[in-house]
């Protein structure tokens, strides 16, 4: 593709595909080539002002449409999604850089947050009590908020608008959806395909954008709630500005997970697990697994079998079928990537396999080899920081108790991870595991869709998570009446 016909994108407004009155684009690449992909347009206020209006006069008809209907709809965007699996597939590899394995996975991801929200119909039930007192009854009935927006990151271009707009939709809200900048490809497909699953316009809107938009989503005052996933900094912001606007606000933000391996840990399994969960999508995962914790006389051959594991993945191209570790997303983010791995070494880690040597790291495309840092302590950077790269450190213990304990010092709590098979270990890990989500010898314990996507400390600002009755709670407000019976 040559630069001159790379197609312009538009936003998706009352069910038109329209240009944005903005003069300020950005480049989307292709990360595996660098190859420009399309210019996506950082829309203004007057664009956002439109998907307001639009979503504003949708809301008035599509909340008082019953909720078996809205459902319906649902049922239909499923099939589609089904049906153009590969298709959607293919397009996050191109956007993103994961394999197409890893992709193949996230679409399966996005199409079960729509099954989750087809059941609306019992997901929006309410509650009655007959006998509050002698011919006295009262009952809760749920109803949608409003117009809501969604921002989301880079990292999972399918999930987590999945995450939002079905269950907001299917609740009966309307949705301005502001994916990310620098994967708006696909965000464009799930707005084709919910049209052509019966959507009505306004309903869905997609404004393209940076932090432009997210500021007037936050301000606006005819959007009742924000749903944000992406980097700490920004969900605190969202969280503090979004609230500052009278707006309910879920926050969903950054990590630091660590996977503590005891001594009778199965050793292949624990290897195995972590190697995906470290490298997989190229590190650039809110789950994935970025500190090692070897207990006691297990660490040499665990740290042994993790680096050659390391050098025995496949790097590349995500489409290449073989490839298993794909780019990082652009060029700034690798800089930053080898700017820690340089930290890592000035601060006195152990560096075991350097990912700046690989030779897929010299030519083009935004690569960075499987990274392992040996005896990482916690005054280091590298330990306090999310990298959001293939980069591993290992630290080691002598106890569970100084596991958990060192995990347990980080701002973030979004997942961890335990490798073994002791019943009083496990236990341990999870009543004293400050984490929202753990994994008991597995590898990345993301929550399926009815389930709350479940972080905490720095890792989510908010009281309601994504996902499961918490997403339900979070996209509709409740309506008690109390009447007497004469
Ligand atoms: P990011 O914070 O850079 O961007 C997220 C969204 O916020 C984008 O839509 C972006 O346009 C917008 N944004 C960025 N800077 C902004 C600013 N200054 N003001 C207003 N809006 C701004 O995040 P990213 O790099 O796209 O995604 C990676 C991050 O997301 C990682 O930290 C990862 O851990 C996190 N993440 C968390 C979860 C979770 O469930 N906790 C899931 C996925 C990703």
């Amino acid at each position: 593709m040559s630069e001159t016909n790379v197609q312009t994108l538009k936003n998706f407004i009352g069910g038109v595909w329209v240009e944005s009155s903005s003069t300020t684009f950005a480049p989307v690449y292709n990360p595996a080539t660098e190859e420009i992909l399309a210019h996506v347009p950082l829309s203004d206020a007057a664009d956002l002002e439109l998907a307001v209006q639009n979503s504003r006069e949708a809301f008035k008809v599509w909340s008082k449409v019953a909720v078996p209907r809205r459902a319906r709809i649902l049922f239909r965007y499923q099939q589609l999604l089904v049906e153009k699996w590969e298709e959607l597939a293919k397009l996050i590899t191109l956007e993103n850089g994961k394999s197409y394995t890893e992709a193949y996975g996230e679409v399966q991801r996005g199409i079960e947050c729509v099954e989750f929200a087809a059941g609306a119909p019992t997901l929006m039930m309410g509650k009655q009590l007959p006998d509050i007192a002698t011919n006295i009854e009262s009952g809760m009935f749920r109803y949608p908020i409003g117009v809501v927006g969604g921002i989301t990151p880079f990292n999972f271009p399918m999930m987590v608008p999945c995450w939002m707009f079905p269950l907001a939709i299917a609740c009966g809200n309307t949705f301005i959806l502001k994916p990310s900048e620098r994967t708006p490809l696909l965000a464009n497909r799930l707005a084709e395909l919910m049209q052509e699953a019966g959507l009505p316009d306004g309903v869905l809107n997609i404004v393209h954008g940076a932090h432009e938009v997210v500021n007037g989503l936050l301000e606006h005052k005819d959007v009742k709630a924000i749903s944000f996933v992406g980097s700490q900094p920004v969900a605190e912001y969202v969280y503090r500005s979004g609230a500052a606007h009278g707006k309910r606000v879920q926050a969903l933000a950054g990590a630091k997970n660590h996977s503590i391996v005891m001594p009778d840990a199965d050793i292949e399994n624990a290897v195995q697990q972590i190697i995906g969960a470290a490298f997989g999508s190229a590190g650039e995962r809110c789950m994935a697994c970025s500190v090692v914790v070897a207990v006691g006389e297990i660490g040499d051959e665990l740290v042994q079998k993790l680096v050659e594991a390391a050098n025995n993945l496949t790097i590349g191209n995500g489409l290449d079928p073989n490839t298993f570790l794909g780019p990082v997303i652009r060029g700034p983010h690798k800089e930053r990537t080898v700017t820690y791995i340089e930290t890592g070494e000035k601060e006195g880690a152990i560096l075991l396999r350097d990912g700046r040597r690989d030779p897929e790291a010299e030519g083009k495309g935004y690569f960075v080899g499987p990274t392992i840092f040996d005896r990482v302590s916690t005054e280091m950077k590298i330990w306090q920081d999310e990298i959001f790269a293939p980069v591993l450190s290992i630290a080691r213990v002598n106890t569970l108790e100084e596991a958990i304990e060192l995990a347990n010092q980080s701002d973030f709590a979004n997942g961890a991870c335990l490798y073994t098979d002791s019943a009083k270990a496990i236990r341990e890990f999870r009543e004293n595991m400050d984490a929202g989500m753990l994994g008991v010898n597995v590898g990345v314990p993301a929550p399926m869709a009815f389930f709350p996507f479940s972080g905490w400390k720095k890792s989510f600002y908010g009281d309601l998570h994504a996902n499961g009755a918490d997403g339900v709670e979070f996209y509709t407000r409740k309506k008690m009446i109390t009447s007497r019976f004469l």
